[in-house]
């Protein structure tokens, strides 16, 4: 096994043979780990309102208990529970004497023989341990009973029903102070800033946003909203990464469209370089007369590899400039997604620092295929997919519809990525496929 060191003397080996999917991603992963050790990420304090997306950049420690007191956890009456005697208590009575409102206590003396009207979260007084729910206690057996009450008069309860403690959250219970509740580069989805606002976090340190840019080659690309001249067609490719950059809470700088000229491809991979952390572009990474976007990375920084044992997406070039990473994807909208999917994705989530987050690896799920599905062995390859589940309940999954490379259509309409490993030959029908669900990743 040659080494993927890409600063190795042997990274030239690489530049003659198509590299397996997996070896792409070790390379991709090393150079991604090099680079961090070189310079050290920024980080920023932002507001919790904004936080939203964002990879941590410090644990977060509890200043306070959660809940910060003991509280109700059901509307009721509180009461103190007697102590444990041989004979178990039966009937209790206890006065009524007030009560306590969600932020509005109750804040007088509570005697061992009174209870108060409690209120869900509302506090329970110090003396008090135990809450029983109003449907326990028959005081009024027309339904009315919680807003008839007057305070002195008697509540009876059935001992035999409740325990010290029943109903009651004590302070710190969820959270106690000083506990670790987030560890950095966790992303804060939705959970986690409710949980923040919930410890009085105002603000919070969130690695900078990775500055990603792109840009589209081709001489036939015009803009959505031109009118569409002959032998041209729209550039979709921007849109389709743009979508899946702001999906992984990147920040896109969109340089739009560069024709297939040299000067033109220098000068756009020039401009980006100096503002941005990674560099993705979209077409000419092939052999053709056209194809220049390979040559002029070359020329600019380094070029690790560009063919990759994979369908779609065989020509990809991966390389940097200067400090920053770039990708020279394929041209063909489908290799663009597939390609994003497998080796892009991975380099900018790491990047991130989210190596933690349960989303870095892709769920996989495997089905049934539900057709047979003709493969190449010695290469990766992704088929557009739609699941279902059959009258067992198992997960099958068949084609959906064209797989060109170039066919947006069909990976609309699917709903997964069927992995077709690279050493494995046909699929018959009936066989176990690997499925990556798209919903979580597009
Ligand atoms: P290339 O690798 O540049 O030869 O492109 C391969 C195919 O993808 C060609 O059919 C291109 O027209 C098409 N293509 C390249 N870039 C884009 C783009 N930005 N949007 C849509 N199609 C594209
Ligand atoms: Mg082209």
């Amino acid at each position: 096994m040659k080494t993927l060191d890409p600063s190795s003397q042997n990274t030239q080996a690489f530049n003659t043979e198509a590299l397996s999917l997996g070896q792409a991603q070790q390379l991709i992963g090393q150079c991604v780990e090099d680079l961090l050790q070189h310079r050290s990420l920024r980080t920023e304090r932002i507001p919790l309102e904004e936080a939203f997306g964002r990879t941590l950049a410090e644990d977060i420690t509890s200043g306070v208990d959660v809940p910060a007191h003991t509280n109700s956890a059901m509307d009721g009456f509180a009461f103190r529970m007697p102590p444990k005697t041989n004979t178990e208590p039966t009937n209790m009575r206890y006065k009524l004497v007030g009560e306590s409102l969600a932020g509005k206590p109750f804040t007088k003396a509570v005697a061992h023989d009174e209870c108060i009207k409690i209120m869900t979260g509302a506090l329970l007084p110090l003396e008090l341990d135990t809450v029983a729910p109003f449907e326990s206690v028959m005081i009024d057996p027309l339904g009315e009973r919680t807003n008839k009450l007057t305070w002195g008069q008697w509540i009876d309860m059935d001992g035999t029903r409740f325990k010290a403690g029943d109903n009651r959250r004590l302070a710190g219970e969820d959270i106690p102070k000083g506990a670790r509740v987030l560890l950095q580069g966790q992303r804060l989805h939705a959970a986690c800033m409710g949980l923040m606002a919930s410890l009085g976090v105002a603000q919070v340190k969130v690695q900078a946003l990775l500055k990603v840019a792109i840009f589209s080659t081709g001489d036939e690309l015009q803009r959505p909203g031109e009118s569409l001249k002959p032998g041209m067609i729209f550039d979709s490719n921007r849109y389709t990464l743009k979508g899946l950059l702001q999906g992984l809470g990147c920040e896109v700088i969109d340089l739009g469209i560069a024709a297939d000229e040299p000067l033109a491809l220098k000068h756009m991979l020039k401009e980006a370089a100096k503002v941005c952390d990674v560099i993705i572009t979209s077409g000419g990474v092939s052999d053709g007369d056209a194809d220049h976007t390979k040559a002029m990375m070359q020329d600019m920084g380094e070029v690790f590899f560009w063919k990759i044992a994979m369908r779609p997406g065989r020509p990809l070039a991966f390389g940097k400039i200067g400090s920053s990473l770039l990708f020279g994807l394929p041209g063909n909208p489908v290799a663009v997604m597939v390609t994003f999917l497998s080796l892009v994705r991975p380099a900018l989530l790491h990047m991130m620092k989210r190596q933690e987050d349960p989303a870095f690896d892709i769920a996989t799920l495997t089905a049934l295929c539900e057709e047979p599905i003709r493969k190449k062995p010695g290469r990766t390859e992704f088929q557009r997919g739609l699941t279902r589940r059959n009258a067992n309940g198992q997960l099958c999954v068949r084609l959906s519809g064209h797989q060109g490379s170039g066919i947006l259509s069909s990976m609309v309409q699917a709903d997964c990525l069927i992995v077709l490993e690279h050493e494995r030959p046909d699929i018959k029908a009936q066989e176990t496929v690997t499925l990556w669900p798209l919903p979580r990743l597009i």
